[in-house]
């Protein structure tokens, strides 16, 4: 067998390595299986999670299709593309406000705080509710299964500080982490394109919420990311916002300025939109409709393919640009690559498919569903890191530079932007003041020239130096990059060997106090939780009891005395009155009631079943 196992043992849940696509629209999972990566899913589902969540007034968070079947009755307490707030703070955040339809702060630690039915949540905390549920789906897929660990994937783009938040993601929902990967490293992988024997391939990847491109040179079965590019705010609901303004005008004269702004219709109109978005992929045309009692609206409006894919156009344009400055970045023009792959659900959009084609002069790879490879590609990475048998060396590049600022506010650029990772570079520094003690270190990440102009990664302070004359201190600062794209610092003073190991928290990260609290509330609503599971697990009981004495109904009436009759018939009244409620001790008092009084029944039932067999009848005839 092909799966990736890990002590599997009579009885124990089989603990899977799995590959997480947690994607800012959707996420699903992926395992390795019989030499392919697959899809995991429940039967009859898609697997796809909506990487949406809705907060009900009582009971645990939706997340999912409940959750986004609550977005037109529930709009404030729905949350969408969460993704986009991870490791950011309110500054990235300018001119994106606007478009959320829910209050967003920012604490002491820059980490932003999404308020909810008067309760406050970070996005890491709410990542971590839909890796929950994308595990959850992935472990339904089986029988007893749990994750052991994962492989989860990021954009191209995302900096440390997202990194970071990712992972604290993960620990918040008690993954482990294998590995953060790029997501167009896993989509190459999904394809195959390590079996290849020399090439260079452009990953071309427009999902809901972000754009990247990747160009990737494969040589004797080694894997290397030439550049990367991309837009972290563009991607389908771009597509349903410019339907959503069409929307809008055509309905300018029709409804108030206040109904056009009210967040119920805003939702209504971006899911009425993306579905004929959607539907503008295969027909020519389709007829948007709207009804929204509330606001006595009942609106048919029809849009064309054309008219929509000229106001897209800009868009689509965009993503053009990026792909020049990525071919740039790696030296290469369009007509060098031998293949191009089209990732993520907007690639369906056929004027994508065509403005690629045309841009990169060859058809690009639409073989497999565009929504599910990178999760097809992250579980491929997973079992190459569980030591499969795919004999290949992956390596990524780190999407933005890295430096310290100088005195002055310049930057010293230690690693390059499109380095390969791992990687470490060493650069000396010195002291500028005689008897100088300490030496303070800015960390910043970015293209800019000055550090105020890059973002800070942190700050750190190497203290203890002996007294010395200026310049004769020789400070080497190593940067060092993991397989993850993550980064630690250390300074070493050469002469006196004094030395400081930096912990690198990125701005816009959970403290580790913070990340203990969050855990802590995890455990203490653990009884919560678990109650109410057993809610849910005693209905379905006493759903199956009701049942089984409805269909011996017959047997009941014409067997039963008419006191133990009676006594049925009020105890399955009574469970199935205690299952409209929650309360765990009725229901369980009620089913415990009901079993009781269901006695006399299996007991007619059972004399009906050996008589049966008496006469020689099978179980089946009785
Ligand atoms: P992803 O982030 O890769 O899951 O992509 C999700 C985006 O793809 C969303 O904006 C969807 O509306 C969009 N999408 C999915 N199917 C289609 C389709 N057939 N045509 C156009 N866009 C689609």
């Amino acid at each position: 067998m092909g799966y990736i196992e890990l002590d599997v043992l009579d009885g124990a849940p089989r603990r899977i390595v799995i590959g997480i696509d947690l994607g800012t629209t959707n996420s699903l999972a992926a395992l390795w299986e019989d030499d392919r990566p697959v899809i995991l899913r429940q039967e009859g589902s898609s697997g796809i999670i909506p990487s949406v969540i809705n907060f009900p007034a009582e009971g645990a968070p939706l997340v999912g299709k409940q959750a986004r079947a609550q977005a037109v009755v529930d709009p404030q307490h729905t949350l969408f593309s969460v993704k986009r707030l991870l490791g950011r703070g309110l500054a990235d955040l300018r001119g994106e406000l606007k478009d959320l339809p829910y209050a967003i702060s920012e604490n002491a630690n820059g980490v932003l705080e999404i308020e909810v039915r008067g309760q406050t949540y970070t996005p890491p905390e709410l990542s971590a509710l839909i890796l929950r549920a994308t595990c959850d789906e992935a472990c339904a897929a089986f029988e007893n299964a749990e994750i052991a660990s994962a492989v989860i994937t990021v954009p191209a783009y995302f900096d440390d500080a997202q990194r970071q938040a990712t992972r604290d993601a993960a620990r918040l929902a008690g993954i482990e982490v294998l590995r953060i990967v790029n997501e167009p490293t896993a989509a190459s992988l999904a394809y195959g394109l390590d079996q290849k024997g020399e090439g260079t391939v452009a990953i071309y990847d427009l999902g809901g919420g972000t754009f990247d491109v990747s160009i990737l040179s494969i040589e004797g079965g080694v894997f290397r990311v030439l550049a990367t590019n991309g837009d972290t705010q563009l991607g389908g609901d771009d597509f349903d916002r410019v339907i959503v303004e069409l929307i809008r005008e055509d309905l300018a004269g029709e409804l108030s300025a206040e109904d056009l702004a009210d967040p119920a219709f805003l939702q209504a109109a971006r899911l009425a939109a993306e579905k004929c978005k959607i539907a503008l992929s295969s027909d020519p045309r389709h007829e948007v409709h709207l009804s929204l009692p509330d606001i006595g609206l009942n609106w048919r409006h029809r849009v064309t393919r054309e008219e929509f894919e000229k106001r897209i156009s800009p868009l689509v344009d965009r993503t053009m640009d990026c792909c020049r400055r990525a071919l740039a970045d790696a030296g290469i023009e369009p007509s060098e690559l031998d293949e191009v792959v089209l990732v993520g659900g907007s690639t369906r959009v056929p004027l994508v498919r065509a403005r690629t084609e045309e841009f990169f002069g060859r058809p690009p790879h639409t073989e497999l569903n565009p929504d599910e490879v990178v999760a097809l590609g992250a579980a491929a990475q997973a079992q190459v890191l569980m030591g499969g048998t795919r004999d290949i060396l992956l390596m990524d590049v780190t999407p933005l530079s890295l430096g310290l600022e100088t005195v002055g506010g310049a930057v010293s650029k230690l690693i390059e932007r499109n380095s390969t990772v791992p990687c470490s570079v060493t650069e000396g520094f010195t002291t500028y003041v005689d008897g100088q003690s300490g030496i303070d270190f800015n960390i910043v990440q970015g293209e800019r020239e000055m550090a105020a102009d890059c973002r800070s990664l942190g700050r750190f302070k190497l203290t203890g130096l002996p007294p010395m004359p200026a310049g004769m201190a020789r400070v080497a600062v190593c940067f060092h990059i993991d397989a993850n794209g993550l980064l630690t610092v250390t300074a070493k003073e050469e002469t006196s060997g004094v030395r400081t190991e930096i912990e690198v928290s990125p701005s816009h990260g959970l403290s580790e106090g913070d990340m203990e609290a969050m855990l802590q509330a995890g455990f203490d609503n653990a009884s919560e939780d678990f109650d109410r599971r057993r809610v849910a697990d005693l209905k379905a009981e006493i759903g199956t009891m009701l049942l089984a004495v409805k269909k011996n109904q017959t047997a009941a009436d014409e067997k039963l005395d008419p006191e133990s009759h009676k006594e049925l018939a009020d105890a399955a009244a009574r469970a199935s009155k205690a299952c409209d409620g929650d309360d765990l001790d009725e229901i369980r008092s009620a089913r415990d009631e009901f079993e009781q009084a269901s006695l006399p029944l299996a007991a007619v039932l059972m004399d009906h079943v050996v008589k049966g067999a008496i006469q020689g009848k099978s179980l089946d005839e009785v």
